[in-house]
């Protein structure tokens, strides 16, 4: 018998407050049916973000007090690169201070002062990265394989880039494509994994056009996992060899440490290119900070590198990816429409199919994540028409799916807390038809789902 539990034991506990139907109902209406507006301490189960929320261990926590806060030269940058190094060989290691940075920088490198015309194609851009290429007039085209579109379909690695259309574009527009991106795991599409052979074959296609390929890398190891359990020949690899290897394959990386990385903040950009890593750290020193701590303390740098160590362990990942595997089969086996199979970070529940009365630009996912709070505490977070449905023109369309991502953080939550989700979507169920769709009473000029006001229609 293989023992699948939690491998580790808690140390230090963080209090719930409890809160009752009733007090969620107005808590939410106070929020204007924003989630990222409810104050955490009336949430129950935070599952709005697996990112910068997981428990650091107790080795990260002695390796914090080693932080060395010199503003240039710091060991414990040193110490960084080393740890990044080891996992991702790049020649130029840029710490930023979350993963939107690295990508801010890695846009004016590649927008280089006009944008317009520009293409960047990703299997799904995810919306800091999508926000970041379009606030410079870079046309952001997501290419995932049709199966990645598709909730209810199995196939071992819905996050593929669909190379047929890749060779296709840059057969067309070689001269407008600066770089290819791919995201690991694919965190818009339902956090689903892309083989390696699929990242073999991008960087095939970026060969043949002499274009670098860039790997969007918050949720490597989970990938990396994925390729293990997964893809023909790499069951007697380690994770870490697999890691090695996809890494292998590319030109660069932007990387959110507050994902597979256990710390609370940062993130890095790293290149090859020499002419790029000059023109990233001009920028860098403009807007985060000197080239050996970006936009982070020495205590943060100290935190991530012990992070890189214990994210590649295979009986913390065996325990990752099972846990959430069991919400889903759960969900599933209740009748829940969910993403099939299992993403690496989340549970995504298809609104679309289960709120069939709300069309999609009154917002099925977002009324139930509406629903999911006032009903168990729960906070989720939409990833529909809500997020992506503004155009850059000012239009609106829906998006190509509605989903709720229930995000779980990392070495966070028990097991009687992963039931407790379960038993909330039973309650849910039935009386979902009751749940109303949403309007937009007030939106800012760019992602608006963070702090735009709803309210329930009729
Ligand atoms: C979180 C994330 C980002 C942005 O990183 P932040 O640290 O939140 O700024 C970029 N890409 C992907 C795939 C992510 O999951």
């Amino acid at each position: 018998m293989k023992t699948i539990i939690e491998p580790f034991r808690i140390k230090t506990v963080e209090p719930i407050r409890m809160t009752t139907v009733e007090q969620r109902r107005q808590l939410i209406k106070d929020a204007h049916y924003n989630l990222f507006s409810l104050k955490s301490e009336d949430v129950l189960i935070d599952l709005l973000t697996d990112s910068g929320t997981g428990a650091m261990s107790t080795n990260q926590w002695a390796a914090l007090m080693k932080g060395d806060e010199s503003y240039a030269g710091s060991p414990s940058y040193y110490r960084f690169e080393a740890a990044v190094k080891d996992l991702m060989p790049f020649k130029h290691i840029i710490p930023t201070h979350q993963g939107r940075a690295a990508e801010h920088i890695l846009t004016f490198v590649v927008a280089d002062g006009h944008g317009k015309g520009k293409i960047v194609p990703n299997n799904t851009h995810f919306d800091t990265t999508r926000a970041n290429f379009e606030d410079a007039e870079i046309d952001a085209r997501d290419l995932v394989i049709k199966e990645g579109l598709d909730p209810s379909l199995e196939h071992p690695f819905k996050g593929n880039m669909d190379l047929d259309k890749l060779e296709a574009l840059l057969a067309s527009e070689a001269d407008n494509i600066p770089m290819v991106e791919i995201t690991i795991t694919n965190n818009a599409g339902g956090g689903q994994p892309v083989s390696m052979a699929n990242i073999r074959g991008t960087k095939a296609i970026c060969e043949k056009y002499g274009k670098p390929l860039i790997i969007d890398s918050a949720r490597f190891a989970e990938n990396a996992y994925f390729i293990k359990l997964r893809e023909e020949g790499y069951r007697d690899k380690s994770v870490k060899e697999i890691v090695r290897e996809i890494f292998s394959h590319a030109d660069g990386m932007t990387m959110s440490a507050k994902k597979d990385t256990f710390s609370n903040m940062g993130g890095w950009l790293a290149v090859n290119n020499d002419e790029w890593a000059e023109k990233a750290r001009t920028r860098l020193i403009m807007t985060e900070g000197f080239p050996t701590y970006g936009g982070l303390s020495g205590r943060d740098m100290e935190c991530i590198a012990t992070g890189l160590e214990e994210i590649i362990d295979e009986d913390y990942l065996q325990y990752r990816i099972r846990s959430i595997q069991y919400i889903n089969e759960r969900l599933d086996a209740m009748g829940v429409p969910v993403m099939k199979p299992a993403g690496g970070h989340a549970i995504f529940v298809d609104a679309k199919r289960m709120l069939p009365h709300i069309p999609s630009l009154q917002y099925p996912a977002q009324a139930l994540a509406v629903a999911l709070y006032i009903q168990g505490g729960i906070r989720g977070v939409e990833i529909g028409s809500f997020m992506f449905g503004r155009q850059p023109d000012g239009g609106e369309k829906p998006a190509a799916m509605e989903l709720v991502r229930l995000a779980m953080p990392r070495r966070v939550y028990t097991q009687a807390q992963a039931d407790y989700i379960v038993e909330v979507f039973e309650n849910l169920k039935n009386n979902i038809s009751d749940v109303p769709g949403l309007e937009v009473t007030w939106e800012p000029a760019s992602l608006r789902h963070f702090t735009a006001r709803l309210k329930p229609l009729n």
